[in-house]
């Protein structure tokens, strides 16, 4: 720290995350005895609390100058000028993204860093840095040797190398996109070896093997993950080591995108489809998105990797056509699966044919019991958690609905509870119908817990190759809570010790099983109609995933003589979208979805963004929006923009809060943003308004996706 009665030779303007300027300008100054570089962290005062900064910007004072305000000014505390400062270009991707997702820079800056930096002292942080430096030479020894690279995977390689991006890895599930980060990265290190990769994977759950994988290749020196699921010191750690350029490559997911890294070279992101990218409160930001404004702004090269791209992504990669000169993304495919293995084939079971209330046809059972008898495993999905979306009274009409929200209660068999999936409320299970005292309250719907029951009863007949009884197991929100659940049921599939895995979207996403032959989905029609018009895009990707669980291993089907599977029940065989999952096309699909949207003026051929409020009740939210509506005519370019009417959301109210917002959309991005800047401040005045009166709080959601 500085002693204390130093006079301040230096104004530093230093961005802080206080919650009562969020969202305005929340750059305080203060003066300093010696010039602060930008990016240096800083401690200072802020009413009676001491708070970690960064400062943005810092001008002399000219000596005995008079300079407005500068008197009472406040000395910064202390500078934490143990570590380099934080770089010029992750200052840049700071204030874009706060510019962008019309957020406080202070916010996004201070969310970026990890949380124990407030707590350690300059000293003590410098002292963890070299604790790290010592015992890392060996780091290469350990690294394994690469695969060959097949054909296509070379060609990608080629053209990764050759051309500037950014890229889109359009390969197969199983078509081997992680072994082809796995040789970018290397090749990079090869060529350079003090460059740095960033790596993101969409779901924390996904984070382990993963980093066992690039483990394996270069090294655990090399590696550092960074993701919400890591204690405070780990998070620290990791942070440092990136910051410091000492790891060569950062795993992580979404708010990796923020790490400092000052020789990024290669941004990498996994299942770039996946709408885990996109922070769904506080900054709302798309990590996808920063990652190819990053890779932009510091010249790395940006793969943005899927089988089943986001129709944004697949629409910038389209080639040159006529007029059209082509998205800005270069488009690599990958179709085949590695290992001459083959996509499973999709069977569609007509449920309208079956016996009224089947939950699981005769077919489907009955395949799944030949897996069984050959000692195969087969996966089944539902994307509902607990035992019954409903408990309902026959008599009374009565339904476990939850108090404080527009939503039934789920009733959990296990615990015996009715859980609202919303807020949290939860209950015992009452005895009788708590409006007419009937005792025969009966569950409505099915979740996985019930399924799990179910299969369990079904299969009991069918027999394990050495006739022992057969092992149905759930993986899911719920089977997963404790610290470490998910790993060790992960590790029993893997083991060969589950025959049939039930669960939700969860066991869909990634995993690398090897014996599983049959994937099932039995009730995925809902999202079909739904009101939310990336729906289908994403029913279509997440049944793709899961059929891309099945028959990932070639050799293992040879031995068995078995053939993949992929099984859906569904009332609506016709669909087109099942059309094109049965010929594994997405591109099909793909277009057809594009030429809807383009019709409709959607995304990506519009670009949208939402007002939401928040209030006790839902004329108070309304009329906010409606205000603001009102306000938003006078700004500059508002004829540039169309502002929907003001409506609840799907899911009312939640914990007592009602719910509503406003679509807010332009053919124009630069349009739209002009105008969410101009509007930004009007709508904190707002709040102080007769149509602000009840506004628990509004928010800017850019990009939204879910609508
Ligand atoms: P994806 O990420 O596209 O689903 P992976 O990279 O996980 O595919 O590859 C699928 C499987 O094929 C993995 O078990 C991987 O080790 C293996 N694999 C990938 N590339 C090769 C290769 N060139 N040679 C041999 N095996 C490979
Ligand atoms: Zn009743
Ligand atoms: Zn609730």
């Amino acid at each position: 720290g500085f002693p204390a009665t130093t006079p301040g030779a230096w104004r530093v303007e230093v961005a802080l995350h206080t919650p009562a300027h969020a969202a305005l300008d929340d750059r305080l100054s203060y003066t300093a005895p010696a010039a602060l570089p930008p990016g240096t962290l800083v401690r200072v005062p802020l009413g009676r609390r001491e708070v970690l900064g960064v400062v943005w910007d810092a001008v002399p004072l000219e000596a005995g100058s008079s300079e407005q305000g500068a008197v009472a000014l406040k000395l910064v505390a202390a500078a934490l000028d143990d570590l380099p400062p934080l770089g010029s270009a992750w200052r840049e991707l700071v204030a874009f993204a706060a510019r962008y997702y019309q957020r406080s820079l202070g916010e996004i800056a201070l969310a970026a860093l990890p949380p124990q930096l407030r707590d350690l002292s300059g000293v003590q942080l410098a002292r963890r840095l070299k604790r790290r430096r010592t015992g890392s030479e060996d780091a290469a020894a350990t690294a394994a040797p690469a695969a060959d690279a097949t054909p296509e995977q070379a060609e990608a390689l080629r053209r990764i190398e050759a051309e500037a991006g950014p890229f889109l890895l359009f390969g197969s599930t199983g078509s081997g996109k992680t072994e082809v980060y796995l040789q970018a990265v290397g090749r990079l290190l090869a060529r350079a070896p003090d460059a740095q990769a960033l790596v993101m994977v969409p779901e924390i759950n996904l984070t382990p093997q993963l980093e066992a994988r690039f483990r394996a290749r270069f090294g655990s020196e090399a590696v550092v993950s960074l993701h919400s699921g890591m204690t405070n010191p780990q998070r620290l750690a990791s942070w440092l080591a990136a910051h410091a350029g000492q790891a060569r490559i950062v795993l992580g997911t979404r708010m990796a995108v923020f790490a400092s890294m000052p020789t990024l070279q290669l941004i990498v992101v996994d299942e770039e489809h996946d709408p885990s990218y996109k922070q769904q409160e506080g900054a709302r930001y798309s990590a996808r998105d920063l990652a190819v404004w990053r890779g932009r702004n510091e010249g790395a090269k940006v793969i943005l990797g899927s089988a089943t791209p986001s129709l944004e992504s697949w629409h910038q990669s389209r080639p040159a056509e006529g007029d059209d000169p082509g998205g800005r993304y270069v488009r690599l495919a990958m179709p085949s699966r590695v290992g001459a293995g083959a996509l499973p084939a999709v069977r569609l079971v007509d449920m309208a044919l079956q016996p009224p209330k089947t939950v699981l046809s005769a077919g489907l059972l009955d395949a799944i019991g030949q897996r069984i008898a050959r000692g195969e495993q087969s996966m089944v999905f539902l994307n509902r958690r607990g035992y019954a979306p409903v408990l309902a009274c026959g008599d009374c009409g009565w339904k476990s609905e939850c108090p404080h929200c527009s939503a039934y209660r789920v009733f959990h068999k296990i615990d015996r509870t009715l859980r609202c999936h919303h807020c949290g409320f939860a209950e015992r299970v009452p005895r009788a119908c708590p409006a007419c005292g009937n005792p025969d309250i009966a569950p409505v719907g099915r979740g996985t817990e019930q399924l799990e029951e179910h299969l369990a009863e079904l299969l009991a007949p069918v027999h394990r190759p050495d006739g022992s009884p057969v092992r149905v197991a759930r993986i899911d929100a719920d089977s997963t809570r404790k610290q470490g659940a998910l790993e060790s049921q992960l590790a029993a599939v893997h083991a060969g010790d589950v025959d049939v895995l039930v669960g939700t979207q969860m066991i869909a996403k990634g995993h690398d099983f090897r014996r599983i032959t049959l994937v099932a989905a039995v009730n995925p029609d809902g999202a079909l109609f739904s009101s939310d018009f990336r729906a289908p895009e994403r029913l279509f990707s997440l049944l793709m995933q899961s059929a891309g669980r099945a028959g990932r291993d070639a050799a293992y089907l040879a031995a068995q003589g078995a053939t993949a599977e992929m099984w859906i029940q569904t009332s609506h065989r016709d669909h087109p979208l099942f059309a094109a999952l049965r010929r594994h096309d997405y591109p099909a699909f793909a277009q057809g979805e594009l030429t809807e949207r383009r019709a409709a003026a959607m995304p990506p051929f519009a670009y949208q963004a939402l007002l939401r409020a928040d209030a006790k009740t839902q004329e108070a939210a309304q009329a906010f929006l409606n205000a603001a509506s009102v306000a938003a005519d006078a700004l500059e370019g508002a004829d540039r923009v169309t502002r929907y009417p003001a409506v609840p959301l799907a899911i009312q109210r939640v914990a007592n809060v009602e719910r509503a917002q406003m679509l807010v959309e332009s053919d124009s991005r630069a349009a739209l943003q002009r105008l969410l800047a101009q509007w930004q401040p009007l709508l904190h005045g707002l709040r102080r308004t007769p149509e602000g009166k009840g506004v628990i709080r509004w928010l800017i959601d850019v990009d939204p996706q879910q609508i």
